[in-house]
Order: C-alpha cells, then structure tokens, then sequence
C-alpha cells in the first residue's frame, strides 16, 4: 500500500514530492504559511489534481470547503470555478 507521508506525483506533468512528511508553504502567491503536502492542505481530493481541484498545497485560510466528499476543499480559483459549474447551487 501506498504510503501517506511521502510519494511522488505528476502535476501539470511536472513530478512533485508530497506527503504529510514533506514540508511545504501554501501555494498561494502572497501567502508563505507552512504546511505540508498531506491531503488535509490538498486542493482537490486526488494528488496531482483532478476534476475540481488543481492540486495545489494551501493553508487552511486559503482552502474553502466545497461541502461535497467526492470534491474535498478547494483552493480559491477553484472554488470558483466549481460553484460556478454547479447547477444546482448547494
Ligand atoms: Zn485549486
Ligand atoms: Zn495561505
């Protein structure tokens, strides 16, 4: 099984280290909170991103809940994006 703390993935086709082991500041540009690459500072619930999130690491005053478990919390742009997209408004 694949472990948590540390791997390796694709993201925009570049490899990135993550993990709740690797130690990181949030992605935002005007932002340099630390975090870590764990999942609780995903953007997104896939690392390396997916439908919805980008994934990027954020701290949590730059993550907003989407209220959906299949979305997981997303970063601004991609809240954005995704209350747009949803036609049903929740
Ligand atoms: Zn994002
Ligand atoms: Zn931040």
């Amino acid at each position: 099984m694949m472990g948590n703390a540390y791997y390796k993935v694709t993201r925009d086709g570049e490899t990135i280290e993550a993990g709740y082991d690797v130690a990181a500041t949030c992605e935002r540009d005007d932002c340099d909170t630390a975090i870590d690459r764990g999942l609780a500072y995903l953007c997104g619930r896939t690392p390396g991103g997916d439908e919805c999130g980008c994934g990027g690491y954020y701290c949590e005053r730059h993550l907003y809940m989407s209220g959906e478990d299949e979305v997981g919390d997303l970063c601004g742009p991609c809240i954005t994006t995704y209350r747009r997209q949803d036609p049903l408004g929740s």
